[in-house]
């Protein structure tokens, strides 16, 4: 598990067993290592822009951006490639699942100003692990959305650097990038590393 430091209440699960959203073992697994309930609020992710607001636990729905202001609530999205991204504010916290799609449609103000509707303030942000610049290989109609952000694959080909591309949207707050790349950390899954069920879950909550 990845505790970004001086965040009270974000984490980013490694050595994932299974898809913990859906295997019950796995997520009281993950709920007893950080000390928080296994019923969580989670999504069906959809690579869009859709954030809810989050009052009980559940499936609440197609989104990639989770709210709330209720106490002790775990948010929690779901990833293997693409970004987690936890963010605190005073009174609230928000988590997003954003790949390529997710940034470029506006995934984080989605979830910035959603927590602003709720009367608070977003302070920082944790981007976990996702597919890095070394292995995020991407063709020129996805490299021409991210100007600034292209950069080169270990093996020489064009990728994009998403985790720069998310902390640039959060510009502002204080930002915390783990910086762990997905397809080549043997503790972290990978689709694009060929693993098409484990995902690794990223929890937020409001202590
Ligand atoms: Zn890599």
């Amino acid at each position: 598990m990845i505790r970004p430091p001086g965040f009270r209440a974000a984490a980013f699960e490694t050595l994932a067993v299974d898809d913990a959203r859906h295997d019950p073992a796995a997520r009281r697994a993950v709920a007893t290592e950080l000390g928080i309930g296994s019923d969580w609020a989670y999504l069906h992710q959809v690579h869009g822009a859709t954030v809810i607001e989050a009052t009980a636990p559940g499936l609440l729905g197609d989104a990639d951006g989770i709210v709330t202001t209720s106490r002790g609530l775990p948010l929690v999205v779901a990833t293997a490639d693409c970004l987690p991204i936890v963010i605190e504010g005073e009174g609230s916290i928000g988590v997003a699942h954003a790949g390529w799609r997710g940034l470029a449609m506006g995934i984080i103000p989605a979830v910035l100003s959603a927590m602003a509707d709720l009367g608070d303030r977003p302070l920082r942000a944790a981007i976990g692990p996702g597919i890095g610049p070394c292995c995020y290989e991407v063709g020129p109609e996805v490299a021409e959305r991210f100007p600034g952000f292209v950069s080169t694959t270990s093996w020489g080909t064009t990728s994009i650097d998403l985790a720069a591309a998310a902390a640039d949207q959060l510009a502002g707050l204080d930002v915390w990038t783990s910086g762990r790349c997905t397809r080549t950390d043997p503790e972290l899954r990978s689709y694009r590393g060929g693993d098409l069920v484990h995902r690794q879950v990223a929890v937020g909550w409001l202590p």
